[in-house]
Order: C-alpha cells, then structure tokens, then sequence
C-alpha cells in the first residue's frame, strides 16, 4: 500500500512539473515515434500505440531533477546539536541517474560524510540533494563534485566527502559489453581532502578501505 501511495506521489508531482516553453507534449511524443521507427518498430501497431504517451511521462519522473534546486533542501539546518562536531556519513543511498553520452540508465550507490561546524542538516535532505542531481543527465564525476560542492557551499562544513559507486548500462548493455564493472567516483573537500585521518575514517565507514 504504501509503495502504492508513494508511486502515486511521484506521479502527481511529475504531472505538476512545468512543461518547457518550446517543446510540446505531442512534440516529445512524436520524437519516440521516430526513436521507435529507428529501432525498427512499427509504432501503430497495437502494443506500441500508448508507449509514446508513457515514455514521456516517465521522463518527467526521470528528469524531475531539472525542476528543483538540490541547494534548497539545506537550507533548514538544526544548531542543537549539543556540539556535535564529528563525522557524519549517509552511506548506501541508492540513485538512479542518466548518462549523458548515451541516454541510458546510471545505477547505483550514493556515500556523503561531512563534519559539522554548528549546524546540521536532516538526514533525508542528503538523499533529496543526490535526487535532484542525479534526476538529469549526467556525468558521474560531474554528479559527484555537485553534491560535495553544495553541501560544502551551503552547509559550510569543515569538511565533506562524497563517494558514489555505480554501474554505467551504456557500458553492461553494449559497446564493450562489461558487466559487473563499477566506476568509483569520488570528491573530497576541506578536512576530507586536507587530513589523511579524516578522509580514511570516511573511507572506513562506507567500507572502503583508503591508504593513510
Ligand atoms: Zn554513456
């Protein structure tokens, strides 16, 4: 029930995403046609005709990451926090993300560590920064530096380290044809760059283990 809900949700909120200025609906929908007829379909035969209608659905729900600001969800931060000033670290945050290069799916997993100076930021909106970047097309290391650069640009940590892991399907699917290859990314700011100790006891957390 509640998966029920939350897809629900995320469809309303795709609906309610402005429409750009210059492209109209039917417009997208045509251009999976053309797509369609590319791959060698015919797509007025009848398990085809609504795909268009789908797809381009579906990309309000893929790229709703055009439509917000990743910054804005930091922006409410906790000062009690009874001088709390160590490490803090989200590891294993699960992300899709879309290639670039390719159009095609980025799969996999999100780690962000930051030391507070005095204020903290809800767990969830860590999660909600990595959605908005990763709901675009993307790069994996540009995705990586723009969540350790916002949190370090709004937050104002003493440091912060993001590590993503993640399987690129333009690689598993075709071209070289490599399944179970990972790439690693990752960014490191302020005391996870300067300090060896900082940067290993992140790499420890999230399991990775990190030299120095
Ligand atoms: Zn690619």
């Amino acid at each position: 029930m509640a998966q029920k809900l939350t897809q629900k949700a995320a469809k309303k909120i795709a609906k309610e995403l402005p429409i750009p200025a210059d492209v109209s609906r039917e417009q997208a929908e045509q251009a999976v046609r053309v797509l369609l007829k590319w791959a060698g379909e015919d797509p007025q035969r009848e398990g085809l005709r609504d795909t268009p209608a789908r797809v381009v659905s579906a990309y309000r729900e893929w790229f709703a990451g055009y439509s917000v600001d990743p910054a804005a969800y930091l922006k409410r931060t906790f000062e009690e926090v009874a001088g709390y000033d160590e490490m803090i670290v989200l590891r294993d945050i699960e992300f899709e993300s879309y290639c670039e290069h390719h159009m095609a799916p980025i799969i996999g997993r999100c780690h962000v560590g930051y030391v507070p100076t005095n204020k903290v930021v809800g767990i969830s909106k860590l999660a909600r920064v990595l959605n908005g970047y990763s709901k675009r097309f993307q790069v994996q290391e540009k995705l990586t530096a723009e969540i350790a650069g916002c949190i370090n640009d709004v937050l104002k940590p003493r440091g912060v380290g993001v590590v993503i892991d993640a399987v690129h399907q333009c690689m598993t699917t075709r071209g070289v044809h490599k399944r179970g290859v990972s790439m690693i990314t990752s960014k490191m700011l302020g005391s996870f760059r300067e300090d060896a100790r900082t940067r290993a006891e992140f790499l420890r957390f999230i399991g990775i283990r990190g030299a120095g």
